[in-house]
């Protein structure tokens, strides 16, 4: 039987992972690997909820990390390959690396330089790959833009070496920020211009991620035509990495109203904050979801969502409601599974969310809270 979420018995702040909406998005991209052979991978950077690694693990081929520390959960959470890619490695993390790590990509031919003597001589066999930036991104986010001019990330065609190539199996970009297929088309073609060359005798090519395959306007046709095309004229095994992509709408942060303030304009102060809890809500800047709310105007009684912390800009966004808030109310804020988590912090000593799951079985289950020890143990 599918149940609803009785919202008002979740402690808040939560954020709550509903099990069946991640289900449905793994299922999306198991078929993607069913029909084109593509490996897909979780980019832990955007989501670390090792509690849900077992479930992904029946999906997808394992996890990519962002350095040592995510490389380690992904090793230990959920095994399956494990790929790596830092800007730049740490001299004394290596070894570790080498330990546990299936694909390590390097951001510079220096890198390679500097770290392939001891890839060689390590424990085990590693496939290295090296990152290029194809210099082409459609997107509007700059901070989000890796082929933007002046990018540190990735080897641009103008400092390609191609006489170092020896002993590297795989070329990875990332381009893609929330975008559809059709902009990872034409990335593609830029890309086989560029370095298509350098693919002749290479294992593999990593698409990065960004791809938005789990939105409902995505054209997965595009997407599977582009993996045949690559996997075809290269002869070579294509990865996806997704992070956002794999819990695309499974989760919220649910909230409750604390107070209200009135200063011009009706303010409610609540128990969750966006520079604490949502930081991407400032950072990206984008606005939220809250089920049963409006734009400002929609419904007859508007509000400014504030957090509370002392920040003065820690600001949700306006929102209207058919009905007056009142204090204790539950807010539910949609799509509040990737980019949280991971980003969110302690400033002011504001209690991190809880973190809950439900599903049809259990129904609500709170798996993970925290309290004032979280924020003393990162200071001293
Ligand atoms: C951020 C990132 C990803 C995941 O990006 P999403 O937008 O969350 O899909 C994958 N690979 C690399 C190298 C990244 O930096």
């Amino acid at each position: 039987m599918v149940k609803e979420i009785d919202f008002s018995k979740v402690p808040t702040p939560c954020y709550l992972l509903d099990e069946r909406l991640l289900i449905k998005n793994l299922s999306t991209l198991r078929g993607l690997t069913e029909r084109t052979g593509c490996r897909i991978l979780l980019a832990q950077k955007s989501f670390a909820m090792f509690y849900e690694y077992p479930l992904i693990k029946k999906y997808l081929h394992g996890t990519t990390a962002s350095g040592l520390f995510e490389a380690k959960l992904g090793y230990e959470e959920m095994g399956g390959e494990v790929h790596i890619f830092s800007p730049a490695y740490l001299d004394h993390e290596f070894d570790e690396i080498l330990q546990i790590c299936d694909h390590i990509v390097f951001n510079s031919f220096a890198q390679w330089r500097r770290f392939k003597d001891r890839v060689k001589q390590g424990p085990r066999p590693i496939s290295c790959g090296l990152r290029v930036n194809p210099e082409y991104s459609e997107q509007e986010h700059g901070i989000y833009d890796p082929a933007a001019p002046g990018s540190r990330l990735g080897v641009t065609l103008a400092n390609f070496e191609p006489e170092l190539l020896e002993g590297i199996e795989g070329l990875h970009f990332h381009t893609l920020c929330e975008q559809n297929s059709d902009v990872l088309a034409r990335t593609l073609k830029v890309f086989d211009e560029k370095f298509g060359t350098f693919m002749k005798g290479m294992k593999w090519l990593n698409l990065g991620g960004g791809h938005h395959i789990t939105r409902p306007d995505y054209d997965l046709a595009t997407l599977e035509k582009f993996l045949h095309f690559a996997r075809e004229k290269y002869g070579v095994q294509v990865y996806l990495e997704p992070g956002e992509a794999v819990v695309l709408n499974c989760g919220y942060l649910v909230a409750r109203v604390l107070d209200f303030v009135h200063n011009g304009l009706d303010i409610a102060i609540l128990d969750t904050s966006a520079a604490c809890h949502m930081p991407d809500v400032l950072e990206m800047p984008y606005r939220p979801q809250i089920i049963g709310s409006g734009l400002p105007g929609d419904f007859p009684y508007t509000y400014r969502l504030g957090g509370p912390t002392c920040l003065a800009g820690d600001i949700i966004g306006d929102y209207s409601f058919p009905q007056p808030l009142k204090a204790g109310d539950p807010l539910v804020f949609c799509d509040m599974a990737h980019y949280t988590m991971v980003k969110n912090n302690t400033f002011n000593g504001i209690k991190l969310p809880s973190i809950g799951v439900f599903n049809d079985r259990d129904g609500l289950k709170i798996i993970k809270e925290f309290g004032y020890y979280d924020f003393k143990n990162r200071l001293s």
